[in-house]
């Protein structure tokens, strides 16, 4: 991680889901830190603030809505972009993501398109955030 905080904090507690996030944001040139659950996820982004934060749901020790919410009452991570990575399918768990804070949600198994896609949009100082 460096110590501008110019990096993707990826918080996935799944070894191979993270590996293949990483992968694909590897290839955009872009610097990704892990944590492998929401009190790690907290502890690194008040420290280093993250440019994005994609966000798994469920994990260990505080599931990923307590820390989206806990991150959004925070000044220094409030306005960070959190996309959530989620597995459950449920059509209200995209609504139960937004409702906690999150600006986003890529469904799993997640396509390296659309990965990029939103990376890109958040990442980018002059995307409008309509597109
Ligand atoms: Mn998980």
């Amino acid at each position: 991680m460096t110590e501008s905080g110019k990096y993707i904090l990826v918080v996935e507690d799944n070894d191979l889901n993270y590996q293949l996030v990483e992968a694909i944001l590897a290839k955009t040139g872009c610097t990704v830190a892990r944590a492998v659950n929401g009190q790690e996820a907290i502890e690194m982004a008040r420290k280093h603030v993250p440019l994005l934060i994609y966000m798994d749901i469920q994990l260990p020790l505080l599931d990923g809505l307590s820390a989206t919410r806990i991150l959004r009452g925070t000044p220094e991570t409030q306005v960070v972009p959190i996309i959530a990575l989620t597995a459950l399918a449920m059509k209200g768990d995209e609504e139960k993501a937004l409702a906690a804070g999150c600006d986003g949600v890529l469904t799993k198994p997640i396509s390296p398109k659309l990965l990029r896609e939103v990376t890109q949009r958040y990442l980018s100082p002059s995307a409008s955030p309509l597109v």
